[in-house]
Formats: C-alpha cells, sequence, structure tokens
C-alpha cells in the first residue's frame, strides 16, 4: 500500500489560505443551481465513475453482508423520495426514523433529504415516551420504523400523534400491521427516478435532539448547506480520501452518526461500513481486521471498553491498513491515547463539536504534533475563541495562555445550527456580539491547542478555585485500579463546593478503605490537595447518556436528594439491546 499523502499537510497554511468558497467549489451544485446534501452524498458518484463503487457495506447483527454501490443508493432513495411525494409529503413536512442500523434507514434519511423533506433520527432503543415527546415537539408527519419497534413502541402512543400521518415499517412480506405501510412494497412500487426539486441551500434539512446530558434535549435545525462542512471537515480531519474504507461507530440516532455516520462519507465516495451490532471488543476488532477498516471514528468511552479488554486481545488481530482514529464526544484522557498509541501505533485524534455545530469545529489531525489530551486546534474556516460572559450581554475576549474560558465560535460556517426547534428564545442566547455561546469551557495554549475543562454546569468552584472535571477525572483513570470516573462538586459549608468523585474499579479490584486513602494520596500527589477529591466513592457503573456521556447532573441530583429531571437519554442497563428489531 502506498503511503497516503494527508490532506491537511501544514496546519498553519491550510487554515490561512481556507475559505467556505473554496470548500464550496469541492462539491457540486444541483444541475440548475441551489444545494442539496443527498445530490452531494449520493446523485453525483452515481451518476459518474463510482456508480459501481460501494457506498454502504452492511454487516447484519445475523453475519449477513449486503454491499449497496452509488448507483444503487440513488435509486433507492430516489424510491423512496417518490414514496414521500406520492403520501402528499412536501419540502420542509418533518420525517422521522426509528430504526436499528439497517440498509432502510440510510434510503430513508437520503430519500427525506431529496424530497426536501427535514430528516429527524431517533435513536432506536428509546421508549414509547421519549419517542411521542420527540415526534409531537418535531411535528412528524411521516415515520419510518421497524414492525417489531412499531409494535412495542409507536403503537401504544399512535393515537397521541394527531400529526403523525404515515407509518412506513420495516417488515417481512404482509406483515406489516395495521394503520402502517409496508416500507419495501411501497419502494418496490416506485419509480427509480426522482429529479430534486430546486433546494436553497438555507433550506432546513435535518432536525437533531441534542444528547440530554445537561436538561431536556433541544431540537436543532440545520440545513442543506451543512454539506459544505461535513465535506470540508472530514476532509481535514478524519483525512479521507476516495479508497478509504471508513467506520463510524456512532448510531446514527444522533449527529455523529448522521453528520459522519451517512452524509460525510458519501460526499468523499469512500465506503462505510455500517455494523448492525453493539458493542463487542473481539467483533469490533475482527471487524477491523477483515473490512480493511483505513479510518475509524469512534468515541471515549468505545476506547476505555477496549481498554478493560486489554492489550493482548488487540495484539490477536491485525490493524495494519489502520491509518487513523478519531474520538469525539467526551473529553479523551491522555492514559487513553497513550495507550492507543502503545496498543495500535497510532494515537487517538480527538475532537470536539456539538448538535449545534453539526460539524468538528476542533481537533486534532494526522499531521500535526499530538498534545494527549489537547481536543487540538479549530478546523480551517472556524474561528474560535475562549471568551467570558459579561452581565449586560456582551462578551470579554481570553487572552492569556492557560486561562479558562468559554468556548466561542464566530457565528455564520455552513453547518451552524439555524434555530432551536420550537424555541427562538433560547437559540437567541446562545449568541452574543457575534459569537456562538458554547456552554463548554476550555483552556488554550500559547500554540492555539485547546484543552477541555468542562462543560459550564459541570465545573467546581471550590475555595476560589475553578475546578474542571475533566483534570480530576483524567488523574484517577491513570491509576491502575480505576476503569472510569466522574467528579462533581457538592455544597460545603467552607470550601463553596467540595470536590466527590464517583469511580468504577477495574475487573480484580476490590473496594476497600485501603484503596480509598490510595487514590486520594494519588490525587492529591498529582492534582494538589486544593483540586484533589475530598471523598471517593465506589459505584458499580455511571449514570450515562445513551449517547455515552456522563450525566454529573444526575450524580448531583441523587446525592442532593433533588429532583431527578429529564430522564428521556439515560442509558439503561436492562433496555441496553433494546435497539434489536
Ligand atoms: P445537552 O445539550 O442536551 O445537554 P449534550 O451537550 O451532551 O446534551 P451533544 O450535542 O450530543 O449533547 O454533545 C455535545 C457535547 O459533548 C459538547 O458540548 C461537549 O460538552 C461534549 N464533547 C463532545 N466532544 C468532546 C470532546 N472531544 N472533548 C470534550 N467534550 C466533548
Ligand atoms: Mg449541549
Amino acid at each position: 500500500m502506498s503511503p497516503v499523502t494527508p490532506n491537511l499537510g501544514d496546519y498553519e497554511q491550510t487554515a490561512a489560505a481556507f475559505d467556505w468558497d473554496t470548500a464550496r467549489g469541492w462539491l457540486d451544485g444541483l444541475p440548475g443551481g441551489g444545494l442539496n446534501i443527498a445530490h452531494e452524498a449520493v446523485d453525483r458518484h452515481a451518476a459518474g465513475a463510482r456508480a459501481d463503487h460501494v457506498a454502504i457495506r452492511w454487516r447484519g447483527r445475523r453475519g449477513e453482508r449486503r454491499d449497496i454501490s452509488y448507483g444503487e443508493l440513488g435509486r433507492l432513495s430516489n424510491q423512496f423520495a417518490n414514496v414521500l411525494a406520492s403520501l402528499g409529503v412536501a419540502p420542509g413536512d418533518r420525517v422521522f426514523s426509528l430504526c436499528p442500523r439497517v440498509p432502510e434507514l440510510y434510503v430513508a434519511a437520503l430519500g427525506t433529504l431529496k424530497q426536501r423533506a427535514v430528516y429527524c433520527p431517533l435513536f432506536p432503543a428509546f421508549g414509547p415516551e421519549p419517542i411521542r415527546e420527540r415526534l409531537q415537539r418535531g411535528g412528524g408527519v411521516v415515520l419510518v420504523t421497524t414492525e417489531s419497534l412499531y409494535r412495542r413502541r409507536v403503537a401504544p402512543i399512535r393515537d397521541q400523534l394527531p400529526e403523525l400521518r404515515h407509518v412506513l415499517v420495516i417488515a417481512e412480506p404482509d406483515q406489516a400491521p395495521a394503520g402502517t405501510l409496508d416500507f419495501r412494497a411501497s419502494l418496490a412500487g416506485a419509480s427509480e427516478e426522482f429529479a430534486i426539486g430546486p433546494t436553497a441551500p438555507e433550506d432546513p434539512a435535518l432536525l437533531h435532539f441534542t444528547s440530554g446530558t445537561t436538561g431536556r434535549p433541544k431540537g436543532a435545525i440545520h440545513v442543506h448547506e451543512a454539506v459544505v462542512a461535513h465535506h470540508a471537515t472530514a476532509r481535514f480531519a478524519l483525512d479521507l480520501h476516495p479508497e478509504d474504507v471508513f467506520w463510524c461507530t456512532a448510531d446514527p440516532g444522533w449527529v455523529t452518526g448522521t453528520s459522519y455516520g451517512i452524509i460525510a462519507p458519501l460526499t468523499h465516495g469512500v465506503t462505510s461500513i455500517v455494523e448492525e451490532a453493539e458493542f463487542d471488543a473481539a467483533g469490533w476488532y475482527q471487524l477491523l481486521q477483515d473490512e480493511g477498516v483505513t479510518v475509524w471514528y469512534t468515541a471515549p468511552t468505545a476506547i476505555r471498553l477496549l481498554m478493560r479488554a486489554g492489550a493482548d486481545l488487540a495484539r490477536q488481530y491485525d490493524l495494519g491498513r489502520l491509518r487513523l482514529v478519531a474520538s469525539v464526544g467526551e473529553p479523551l484522557a491522555p492514559d487513553a491515547v497513550a495507550w492507543a498509541q502503545e496498543t495500535w501505533g497510532k494515537p487517538v485524534l480527538d475532537n470536539w463539536w456539538q448538535t449545534e455545530t453539526g460539524g468538528i469545529m476542533i481537533s486534532n489531525y494526522v499531521a500535526m504534533p499530538v498534545r494527549p489530551g489537547s481536543m487540538g486546534r479549530p478546523v480551517p474556516g472556524i474561528e474560535a475563541a475562549l471568551v467570558e460572559r459579561s452581565e449586560d450581554g456582551h462578551v470579554r475576549p481570553i487572552e492569556d495562555a492557560g486561562e479558562p474560558g468559554e468556548i466561542a465560535l464566530r457565528a455564520g460556517w455552513p453547518s451552524m445550527f439555524r434555530g432551536y426547534f420550537g424555541d427562538p428564545e433560547r437559540y437567541a442566547r446562545c449568541f452574543a456580539d457575534g459569537w456562538y455561546l458554547t456552554g463548554d469551557l476550555a483552556t488554550k495554549d500559547a500554540d492555539g491547542y485547546f484543552w477541555f475543562v468542562g462543560r459550564a454546569d459541570d465545573v467546581i468552584k471550590s475555595a476560589g478555585h475553578l475546578i474542571g472535571p475533566f483534570e480530576v477525572e483524567s488523574a484517577l483513570t491513570e491509576h491502575a485500579a480505576v476503569a472510569e470516573a466522574a467528579v462533581i462538586g457538592l455544597p460545603d459549608p467552607i470550601l463553596g463546593d467540595a470536590v466527590a468523585a464517583f469511580v468504577v474499579l477495574r475487573a480484580g479490584f476490590e473496594r476497600s478503605e485501603d484503596l480509598e486513602r490510595d487514590l486520594l494520596a494519588h490525587a492529591r500527589q498529582r492534582l494538589g490537595a486544593q483540586v484533589a477529591p475530598r471523598s471517593v466513592r465506589f459505584v458499580e457503573d455511571l449514570p450515562h447518556t445513551r449517547s455515552g456521556k456522563v450525566m454529573r447532573r444526575l450524580l448531583r441530583a441523587r446525592e442532593l436528594g433533588l429532583p431527578e429531571g429529564d430522564l428521556s437519554t439515560l442509558e439503561r442497563a436492562e433496555q441496553g439491546s433494546e435497539g434489536a428489531p
């Protein structure tokens, strides 16, 4: 295999030369003018030399395999667009999906965009109430789901959703429940020809609900123009090249699984792996080896699980084709970066973004030295700064290297959200002086690398110090006994907040007072007495969102006996495998 020249060779040079018009030029545009995500993702490849190239390689739960070429994906999504048109779905109408990772989900997403309706994915393990709530808030007129998910989760709430006109169900022949349409039969009866109608870059395309880590999930609206950023960020941060085999492990029910699990890789014409099965350490290594994955986009939770499974397991597989590993969703501690370097032979490139930003904003790059624990530098085209909000609604930039501030992004990049669905005031409150304020705190070093401190909601103020949970958690996970840690502040009459740690132990370690003392001493030695936790609580598990984020607000609420708030996205062990069709 010949070495691949990185798309971003020199960070300073690329960032200085880049503007979004250049990135628009990398795309095709609709034949009659305008911009449509599905045209960029599928049709332009389907019509050209890549028609027979594999777009999606699906690996089913029971060992099934299906390769879908760009040409076939173009025809299937045309058929779905025709089905929507025949059902009277108009541009701007909301089409939802509630599906496991099956090929139909990808067809539905792309066909929806072709019909210029707004695509809204739901995570398939949601119970009836989170499904009802989102469909209602988003005003969904069509839902695509599976027969079993329909029977168990949707049928019980269907009569509470008067706006939901049609449910298309993926089912065995003649098994679609009463009151639904058979997805596959509808598709088979539709024409394979479809001409995308005029689409303006500012037309709404996607509605994504946030993870609900800090409170009730918000619905972020994105437009077709977002594809400019999906494509450009995948070029720089994921270094996609046409012959890559790419695997994004995020579920397409969340923004990562849509922006980088559906759209971005297709715009690059690469082969994307879709794995229906859930996480399994040996299964994942087998996949990386057998499919010859070259670029792998995953998350800290998964990397921690692979670390727990051990380096010996990793060494049983040939990961020689793997060129780049990237991570998003949660802070990535330096010990995980080092472990990956040692075990897989390459570091993990951390990158940072949010549902609201639509795409990667701050990132590490193959050609830029990694500083373990840092999220890297703004992607070309993105201006990021650290600011402090003032009382009068303005912001003050923070200039000093090392001083924490809120991450602010200069408004106006292509994949910036254009609204919170149904909440214009909340949207307006996110902006000041031309900046989008992210609610996350970071520091910046003298060379422009960003270092995550914590969410503004999770930051601890103890004895006049501002303490970021990430720093404390990173020190704890360095200890051999610790698999995972979460840190919160608990009210203390003297300190204001006292730092409290919740720790999950690695297999083979027992809870004991000695171990607690040892952990506290380790943390004091690494962090100093003022920043180190005052207490350690051993727990079996930490509360996570279904997208893998630690819900510190829930740890706090439970400790203080306060109301638990919106739990619609809480991962519940007993529901872990409910994503199955
Ligand atoms: P909600 O907004 O509903 O509380 P959420 O913020 O968790 O939920 P997402 O938009 O899915 O919803 O997650 C974005 C957040 O995830 C970021 O604001 C940040 O706090 C965290 N995050 C993402 N990537 C990273 C990273 N590389 N390092 C640190 N934190 C990250
Ligand atoms: Mg958020």
